[in-house]
């Protein structure tokens, strides 16, 4: 999958400005990925894979009455995952680097190039404090309805999803510097630094890593798109 910030930037681009509940629009641009971040049950994870896999235009549609904004990045998040995720998987092949080391990589390039940023640097307010309870109710009632998947405790996997984003993010280069030396006291058992650089690499490895492409043929097809759907 593509990385937390890559999902925002193309959201973003996609619907600059004018969103009327941006902070929602954020969190559905995380798509199911909120799941991953909570592992007190391994059920999350296995829901979070199912939806990745099974057809959510239901699930979408329902949601959008909730909030359209929520709706809307949802669509994008699983749009792009599509995208951009097989050549993911290729470049670990070719790179030798992790998942996870692409995603930072990729997440820095993006914002470098299409926000003149850092990461370190970035204002990482993106995210609503609490997810509004009604939606909360038919988000679990839809989950249930369309897949079966029971008892997905939103709220807390939502809360466990925040928590993660700033234990990331927040004093990020004394946090890169410790994930090092844990990984590096530990000989490698405790790795989290995939997940940090200490300098933004050129914007040229997106067209070394053909992201470049995909990234643009993205922008190609995914307005009609978003036409047809909402
Ligand atoms: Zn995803």
């Amino acid at each position: 999958m593509p990385g937390y910030l890559t999902h925002i930037i193309f959201g973003h681009k996609i619907f600059p400005g004018n969103m009327k509940n941006v902070k929602m629009f954020n969190i559905g641009l995380m798509g199911p990925d909120i799941f991953y971040y909570d592992k007190s049950d391994p059920k999350y994870k296995i829901i979070a894979d199912t939806l990745h896999e099974v057809d959510t235009t239901n699930l979408i549609k329902k949601l959008e009455i909730e909030s359209r904004e929520y709706a809307l990045g949802y669509y994008l998040h699983n749009y792009l995952d599509k995208k951009i995720h097989p050549q993911i998987t290729i470049l670990e092949r070719i790179t030798g680097k992790s998942h996870t080391k692409l995603e930072t990589l990729i997440d820095a390039a993006l914002l470098k190039r299409e926000w003149h940023t850092t990461v370190a640097r970035l204002d990482k307010n993106f995210f609503p404090q609490r997810l509004p309870a009604r939606f909360v109710r038919i988000f679990e009632e839809e989950l249930y309805n369309n897949y079966g998947i029971e008892d997905a405790r939103i709220k807390e996997v939502y809360g466990t999803f925040l928590k993660n984003f700033s234990l990331l993010y927040d004093f990020y280069y004394v946090k890169a510097i410790l994930a090092y030396v844990l990984y590096f006291i530990t000989f490698g058992r405790i790795n989290y630094k995939d997940y940090y650089i200490f300098k933004t690499p050129s914007i040229n490895i997106l067209k070394d890593y053909g992201i470049d492409v995909l990234w643009k043929e993205a922008f190609n097809e995914v307005g009609p798109l978003v036409k047809e759907h909402f």
